[in-house]
């Protein structure tokens, strides 16, 4: 997949840029606070139409303006996504049509950020892995980010009825939540067994001596259910659990609870893990979201590195860029505070810097 145009309107820091991306790519060189990440999240924007970091639409309005643009036009397709404050109306055409549905959009742009930030993927919280998972698979699956949507709006309305204290009006929403949960987690659960060797297989490419392990986890499962994802198994569990959800007045068992357990030698990662043995199982699973574009879409996807290498030591940073060159062949945007924190082999690429927002080539 390649990118060959690039208009940003009013998105953070950038104000205005209109510029045709080299067949490689670019290294963006620029100071901290320069506009690097902006320009990266600017470009994934057009992959989901929500930030990389998970910001609001509102927060990537650039201070004191109505609304932000963003455009690209990679291989045949252009799209574009813009946003108004005012309204908060989001708006995305493809080829010029105007999307009713985003989901239908999504996945025309393929690309896979690499970010030092990534670290918290494996070590914080879970629902920065369930994101993960709904990210590639989102990404990956056209129906899962429908299915992932009615499933987000029973819960919704599922937790308003427990937080007015209504059993009643509250189980009225487990049908469709059930049916919803069945497919999300019956997917996720496809692609942890789909990819778990391959985690393995690319921890160890990465300098990983012990064996790493990638597992869905699914509720409690003290019901006896664990392990099973169809809808009568969701709404069982979802009877069993009504008195305590009326108690906190929110759905305490559902896909929006489940996690992706990450280990070393059968052991924690997100407990146990050192800082750069997280790094590293952070940087296979980004490898693992590239090969799963790559093996459902057809298309190697866009790299975006924002400033990764110069984390890791020579022998993990070698070891990456042998792996990523496989993985992720096509166009990459490797950006970095100096030059020499660029890899020489992803260097041979035109250099643009960025200071304030602007570029300059
Ligand atoms: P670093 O090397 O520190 O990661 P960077 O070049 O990646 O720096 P960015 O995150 O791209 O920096 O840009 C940060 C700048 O963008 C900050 O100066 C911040 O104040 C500014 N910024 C963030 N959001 C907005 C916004 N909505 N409107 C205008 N400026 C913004
Ligand atoms: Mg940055």
């Amino acid at each position: 997949m390649r990118l060959s145009q690039l208009t940003v309107r009013q998105f953070r820091n950038l104000a205005s840029l209109d510029l045709e991306i080299p067949e490689p790519g670019v290294v963006i060189i620029g100071e901290n606070g320069q506009g690097k990440t902006n320009f990266l999240e600017a470009i994934y924007y057009l992959v989901l139409f929500r930030s990389l970091r998970g910001a609001k639409d509102r927060e990537l309005v650039r201070f004191g303006e109505p609304g932000f643009f963003v455009a690209a036009v990679a291989g045949a397709h252009r799209v574009t996504a813009g946003y108004e404050t005012a309204t908060r109306r989001k708006k995305v055409t493809l080829d010029g049509s105007e999307m009713s549905k985003l989901s239908e959009a999504v996945g025309t742009i393929l690309a896979v950020p690499f970010s030092p930030a990534d670290v918290s993927l494996v070590g914080g919280g879970p629902s920065a892995r369930r994101r993960y998972l709904d990210v590639v698979l989102s990404v990956s699956e056209p129906p899962y980010l429908g299915r992932l949507t009615e499933l987000k709006t029973a819960l919704k309305q599922r937790n308003a009825a427990l937080r007015r204290g209504r059993p009643e009006e509250a189980r009225a929403f487990d049908g469709p939540f059930a049916r919803a949960a069945e497919y999300v987690t019956a997917t996720r659960r496809r692609w942890v067994e789909r990819w778990h060797e391959r985690f393995r297989e690319l921890c160890r490419a990465l300098g990983e001596p012990s064996a790493a392990g990638l597992r869905y986890r699914t509720g409690e499962g003290t019901d006896g259910t664990e392990g099973t994802d169809d809808a009568d198994a969701w709404c069982r569990r979802l009877g069993a659990r009504m008195e305590r959800d009326l108690r906190q007045g929110v759905t305490t068992v559902g896909p929006h609870r489940d996690d992706l357990r990450l280990s070393l030698a059968g052991r924690d990662l997100r407990i146990y893990g050192s800082a750069g043995q997280q790094r590293t199982a952070a940087i296979a699973l980004r490898v693992i979201e590239a090969e799963t574009l790559a093996a459902t879409r057809g298309a190697a996807p866009i790299a975006l590195y924002d400033d990764v290498f110069a984390e890791l030591d020579e022998n993990r940073q070698a070891r990456l860029l042998e792996l990523i060159r496989e993985a992720l062949p096509g166009q990459a945007i490797v950006a970095a505070p100096r030059d020499s924190e660029v890899p020489a082999a992803l260097f041979d690429r035109p250099r643009w810097q960025v200071a304030g927002g602007r570029l300059d080539r």
